[in-house]
């Protein structure tokens, strides 16, 4: 087929030399997989050494403390990610020996493990011919055979899936998925996809009828909830009050103790609260400065936070633990505490 000839030619000049590109080690594979979901290849390089450094091999993985695994982990966000990464080391060493399955659907059984990933560890360690299909490979295709159907939706998802199963290269699927991988991300780009020298001109129905810019097409958009932090940074000495968090987002990170609203309040509103009194009621505290708005992205939410810098003696509270500031360094945060960290403790 004129599509996959070109598209492999296409690869064999222009592909990117990745680490994991140069090996078939499950293991290498899957760590590196897991890291690229939703993260750039760009920063997900840095994290991919430095987990292949600190975690050689799935038994140092699997034997690691879940707080150092959340520690390197940081700044990548979707902390789930790492959570299920340690769970199924542990799964892998006990269940299957320390060796991944070679097989497709015994792979999708894995926590973490979605058909993408199932895809690309199945093609790339095994030479078995499943398609990945992610945002890139959607792209190519809609734009390259000119598919209009929704991909947010379930019929869309499903046709996608079975069109690009359709297309694999049986001989060679490492080298197709790779392909078109590479071929979404370089050259059919999200934003001013390079047409005018792409190989696949003459043919993709997108460019012959002046549809770029509409395809992929996508159903609905996504309206992020706004919500408003406020964190209290509270210190006795060299100390400060810290949790670690056991709801969903930033589940098992550590966090200061704080007050979420739904809408923006004045600092003289919040304090008059009934949640600001069951913070801090009987307590001696003295605010000593806070922090301008941070506004921080995540997928569904956009939040405004605000550090509030307080001392306190006599501030104690259930399920919180004092950390010496020497030590918050070590600890696994999110992005968002990480930068209340580099404006300072006081
Ligand atoms: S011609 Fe443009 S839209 Fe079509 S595959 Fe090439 S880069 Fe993508």
């Amino acid at each position: 087929m004129k599509f996959t000839e070109r598209l492999i030619e296409w690869y064999k000049h222009y592909k990117r030399d990745l680490p994991w590109r140069n090996t078939t080690n499950p293991y290498y594979i899957w760590l590196s997989e897991i890291i690229l979901q939703q993260t750039r290849v760009n920063q997900g390089l840095s994290y991919y050494y430095k987990f292949t450094q600190n975690f050689p091999t799935i038994y140092i993985l699997a034997s690691a403390d879940i707080d150092f695994v959340l520690k390197n982990w940081q700044g990548l966000g979707y902390y789930s990610r790492a959570r299920n990464m340690h769970f199924t080391s542990q799964e892998v060493v006990n269940k299957y020996n320390g060796k991944f399955p070679a097989e497709y659907h015994e792979l999708l059984k894995l926590k973490g493990i979605g058909p993408y990933t199932a895809a690309a560890v199945s093609s790339f360690a095994f030479g078995l011919p499943f398609a990945v299909v992610d945002g890139n490979v959607i792209r190519v295709l809609s734009r390259v055979f000119g598919i209009d159907i929704a991909y947010d939706t379930t019929s869309g998802k499903n046709h996608f899936n079975a069109f690009a199963q359709e297309l694999i290269l049986n001989t060679n699927p490492a080298i197709y998925n790779q392909a078109i991988m590479d071929f979404g991300s370089i050259q059919c780009k999200f934003k001013n996809p390079e047409c005018v020298i792409c190989p696949m001109c003459d043919f993709c129905v997108a460019f012959k009828k002046g549809l770029v810019k509409d395809l992929p097409y996508k159903s609905k958009r996504i309206n992020k909830k706004i919500t408003y932090l406020h964190y209290f940074i509270v210190s006795n000495q060299n100390s400060v009050w810290m949790q670690k968090r056991t709801e969903k987002l930033w589940r098992g990170l550590y966090d200061f103790p704080f007050l979420e609203f739904a809408e923006k309040y004045s600092i003289k509103y919040i304090q008059n609260t009934k949640e600001w009194q069951d913070l801090f009621f009987g307590f001696d505290i003295n605010i000593k400065s806070i922090s301008k708005t941070i506004v921080h992205h995540l997928t569904h939410k956009k939040i405004y936070a605000k550090f509030w810098y307080i001392d306190s003696n006599d501030f104690i509270k259930k399920d919180y633990v004092t950390i010496h500031k020497n030590r918050l360094i070590n600890l696994p945060v999110s992005r968002l505490i990480e930068k209340s960290l580099n404006i300072n403790i006081h």
